[in-house]
């Protein structure tokens, strides 16, 4: 299983990264955890265009999912080829109708489905591709999912955005790599059911028993080394700041 960085910036794009955006690869297949503002850019560096497979989006939040509506231009609109197969999307309850309403013009209220595939998440266990997938709720103001992805004895979970959380703890137990946000600092904000900061993600991390724990979708405007620094204070294992581009062989 192979994860690359498409985009980790928390919130609003960066000037180095896009918004939240992880391509994870195996036995050819290309499931892209996330689509946020500028990610179908950077994508395009990483894999063709066409070239994924099924998309997962962990909530409804612009700096998640509003790429999509470009991408439906891509697909929809491709000019060499012709319009693209409907791929599988899995998202919140309402996806389909919010990523319509965002385009504002599809040409029909069900063009974004001719393109792809809806499905909507409820916390559980399936199979994307082949990949063995398990999903839970976390605590974030909107319906909003994280996904723990095994793919033979390897596994990899990624927090989408949450505070503080015991399902987020129970996914992620023994996952070998831990793609978790850390918005917040510690000591500065301190908002229950939002965002972690860089402690608290260590701390989960540290309670899931990860093998190792990359920070992600750390907005512009938060100090990363103070994150890097805090979660390493109560984790065990090897830490590290996502960047864009970066390659993780599982
Ligand atoms: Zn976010
Ligand atoms: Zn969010």
């Amino acid at each position: 299983m192979k994860l690359t960085v498409v985009g980790c910036s928390g919130s609003f794009p960066s000037a180095d990264s896009a918004c939240s955006s992880y391509l994870v690869e195996a036995d050819g297949f290309r499931l892209l955890l996330d689509m946020g503002n500028g990610a179908l850019g950077e994508l395009q560096r990483h894999c063709g265009l066409y070239d994924l497979d099924a998309i997962f989006l962990s909530h409804l939040h612009a700096d998640h999912c509003i790429d999509m509506c470009a991408y439906f231009v891509a697909r929809y609109y491709r000019h060499e080829g012709g319009r693209c197969g409907a791929i599988p999307v899995y998202g919140p309850e309402g996806t389909e109708q919010r990523l319509t309403t965002a385009y504002a013009d599809t040409p029909s209220s069900s063009s974004m489905s001719e393109v792809f595939d809806f499905h909507t998440l409820k916390p559980g266990s399936f199979e994307i591709g082949p990949f063995s997938v398990r999903t839970e709720k976390v605590s974030h103001p909107v319906e909003a999912y994280a996904i723990r992805i095994e793919h033979g004895a390897t596994s990899l979970t990624y927090s989408g955005d949450t505070g503080v959380c015991t399902a987020l703890d129970s996914l992620a137990s023994g996952t070998d790599l831990f793609l978790c946000e850390a918005s917040f600092t510690h000591g500065k904000e301190d908002i229950p059911d939002l965002h972690l900061n860089g402690r608290e993600a260590g701390q989960s991390a540290q309670r899931a028993g990860a093998g190792r724990l990359v920070l992600t979708h750390i907005p512009p405007w938060t100090d990363p080394s103070a994150n890097l620094t805090d979660a390493r204070a109560v984790y065990d294992g090897p830490v590290e700041l996502a960047r864009p581009g970066a390659v993780y062989e599982l």
